[in-house]
């Protein structure tokens, strides 16, 4: 596959230019910061406001399921671990956690729909294809079913993305120039779907009352 994906690209860069190289370090950028933005603004808000539980605590306890996250690519492998975590170290009682956490390995995968939105996007414009709102809602729309049927695996969100093109009418081909990098996109967007699994797990068990309180103190460092 790494050969596979380089032959491609070398195709690619060599059909269209290098030109088509700095969007894509764009995109990369653009997918890193919006993954970071939606994780301190909306799993933070959200553990702060359900559970009240300090933004900084939630991430460190998450840390050791973000890591695996991280290096495996993968929800699914990372879910054990995620689930220690939340259960250890954010006090999500075992039976809300593996209900909550699995159910959002499968289905719920933000970091997914982010990076299929930014990279639609990208490929728009390095075809010289304008968008108008009619597309833009279009590709939220299909980013969203297309991320909760992609599978909690390496790669999967990237063969999901031929659908959210195909909905817009964009050039399939556009993949092929994300190909080659799409480890480093898959390795943040991949932290992200674990992390809101997480989120999730902390308010429904706050909502419900079930949270426990791990006593202060207690290192949540991820051991
Ligand atoms: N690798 C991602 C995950 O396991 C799925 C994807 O490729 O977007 O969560």
């Amino acid at each position: 596959a790494p050969y596979a994906a380089g032959a491609l690209m070398a195709w690619v860069t060599a059909t269209n230019g290098p030109d088509v190289l700095l969007p894509l370090a764009k995109a990369l950028v653009a997918v890193y910061v919006a993954n970071i933005l939606h994780a301190a603004v909306v799993y933070s808000g959200a553990v702060y406001l359900f559970a009240r539980m300090s933004p900084l605590r939630f991430f460190q306890g998450m840390f050791e399921a973000w890591a695996v996250a991280f290096t495996t690519c993968s929800s699914s492998a990372t879910l054990p671990v995620s689930m220690r975590n939340a259960q250890e170290n954010l006090g999500v009682p075992n039976e809300i956690s593996s209900f909550v956490q699995p159910l959002g390995a499968t289905i719920n995968m933000d970091g997914t729909a982010i990076y299929q939105g930014v990279c639609a996007y990208f490929i728009a414009q390095v075809y010289g294809i304008t968008l108008g709102l009619p597309q833009y809602l279009m590709i939220i729309l299909t980013a969203t079913l297309a991320s909760v049927g992609t599978a909690g695996v390496p790669g999967a969100g990237m063969i999901m993305l031929s659908m959210v093109l195909q909905a817009v009418g964009l050039p399939l081909d556009g993949i092929l120039l994300i190909a080659g990098v799409d480890r480093i996109f898959d390795m943040i967007r991949t932290s992200m779907n674990v992390i809101g699994d997480a989120a999730g797990a902390v308010v429904v068990s706050a909502t419900e009352g079930e949270l426990k309180t791990i006593p202060a103190g207690v290192d949540v460092g991820g051991k």
